[in-house]
């Protein structure tokens, strides 16, 4: 497991929280990048991993569908940001996106609201496992603009769907088969804005071990200028039959 997050070149702070811990059988890997101001942007992403976390202590042992249990943790959290940012008006507004990964055996379950994105690198190529919740994805999908259009938009970082800044929030779901080998990548979009994925893979198919990779990645998004706070999460599916290599 390699993890790597990093203010940046311009930004003064790190609106990004993650966390990576084991769950019994489980592994939970989720990134957060806050929005607000002031300090509201960190408020908000580290209370949706604090957050997340508890509702796992609470409910682990009690569960017996881990997707509907990711589900509910994140709407958990949604529900502490929202409360917190009515409570007090210097909160007003904040809001964070959050990509979770809990990878039980050889599965993995998602849970993704935002522009955060989860990744699935196997056999050299590269799978993106999340849609953006952003203006941008939305046109591309209409085709009112190209790949290469919406990697350069101006309003690129304008979302549509993000945690905490309503009393309900919208989760995308999903569940991926896992491969010995694979790689799983969380990242935030301080990555995937300054990085295509073209170039992504590029980095990818240099083979570094996950620790070594986290990092490389961070540096490359801040060679290209490190516009915002990158945060990447790699972790390498292992032999054991079970989990990620921590
Ligand atoms: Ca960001």
């Amino acid at each position: 497991m390699g993890v790597f997050s990093h203010t940046g070149l311009l930004r003064p702070n790190n609106e990004d929280a993650y966390c990576h811990c084991q769950l019994s059988s489980m592994n939970l890997l989720v990134v957060a990048d806050g929005m607000g101001g002031h300090k509201a942007g960190e408020v908000a992403s580290q209370l949706a991993i604090d957050r997340i976390k508890e509702y796992f202590e609470e409910h682990l042992l009690e569960a017996f569908d881990v997707q509907e249990l990711l589900a509910q943790a994140l709407l958990f959290a949604n529900r502490g940001i929202y409360e917190q940012a009515a409570d007090n008006l210097e909160f007003a507004g904040m809001g964070t996106t959050v990509t979770a990964a809990l990878v039980k055996g050889k599965k993995a379950y998602l849970a993704h609201i935002g522009d955060s994105r989860a990744y699935l690198y196997r056999h050299g190529e590269l799978f993106r496992l999340t849609a953006d919740h952003n203006l941008v994805q939305q046109m591309l999908s209409n085709g009112e603009i190209t790949e290469d259009e919406a990697y350069r938009h101006p309003q690129r970082n304008l979302l549509l769907n993000a945690m905490g800044t309503a009393s309900k929030c919208e989760i995308d779901e999903d569940m991926v088969e896992l491969q010995e080998g694979d790689l799983l990548l969380l990242c935030t979009d301080g990555l995937t804005s300054m990085l295509t994925d073209d170039e992504l893979l590029v980095i990818l198919q240099e083979n570094l071990n996950p620790e070594q990779l986290a990092v490389r990645l961070v540096d490359a998004a801040n060679d290209r200028g490190g516009q915002d706070n990158t945060t990447v999460i790699a972790a390498l599916v292992t032999a054991e039959g079970q989990e990620v290599g921590m």
